[in-house]
């Protein structure tokens, strides 16, 4: 996988992505190419532009270069693409994966998107107690991540399914 090298508006190296994620940016006007592959096209219906090898982001955002991104409810949905953590749908709210009745705190690897009926049914219970399996475990956002959730990309889009990768 080719990875897009992505530079703040002030020029500064922030991070790397996914070819697809930086083509998702550059559609959604908050990046701009700097370098493209020279071999290489992303073709769909209505658009045909070089694979980008540097963007540039249109706006200035500060990204924290800790090791760890700052937990946010809203950080966790995106991270998990507002996808419940127990049925695969929609996601609405954070569920604590250990209770925080039951100790349990406001971290990253502690905690989960879930839809309402879901967090509502495991209640203060852990997942095993409550009988119902994570369909995949917790992580820290990576500095790739967090530079994403500081640019408030909320949905993290998928790649539209009629964009496809092709040399030129
Ligand atoms: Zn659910």
């Amino acid at each position: 996988m080719r990875d897009t090298l992505v530079l703040n508006a002030s020029f500064e190296p922030l991070s790397t992505v996914t070819l697809n994620r930086a083509v998702v940016l550059v559609l959604q006007d908050k990046a701009v190419v700097e370098q493209a592959h020279p071999e290489l096209r992303m073709r769909g219906s209505d658009v045909d532009i070089p694979a980008p090898r540097v963007i540039r982001l249109c706006r200035y955002v500060r990204v924290p270069f800790r090791r760890q991104a700052p937990w946010s409810r809203r950080g966790v949905l995106v991270r998990d693409r507002h996808r419940c953590a127990y049925c695969g749908h929609r996601a609405t709210t954070v569920d604590h994966v250990l209770p925080r009745a039951q100790g349990g705190q406001d971290t990253w690897l502690n905690t989960v998107a879930a839809c309402a009926e879901d967090n509502h049914r495991k209640a203060d219970r852990t997942p095993e107690e409550a009988g119902m399996a994570l369909l995949r475990e917790p992580f820290e956002p990576t500095p790739a991540d967090a530079m994403l959730l500081a640019l408030r990309e909320d949905d993290f889009k998928t790649l539209p399914e009629w964009l496809a990768q092709s040399a030129a």
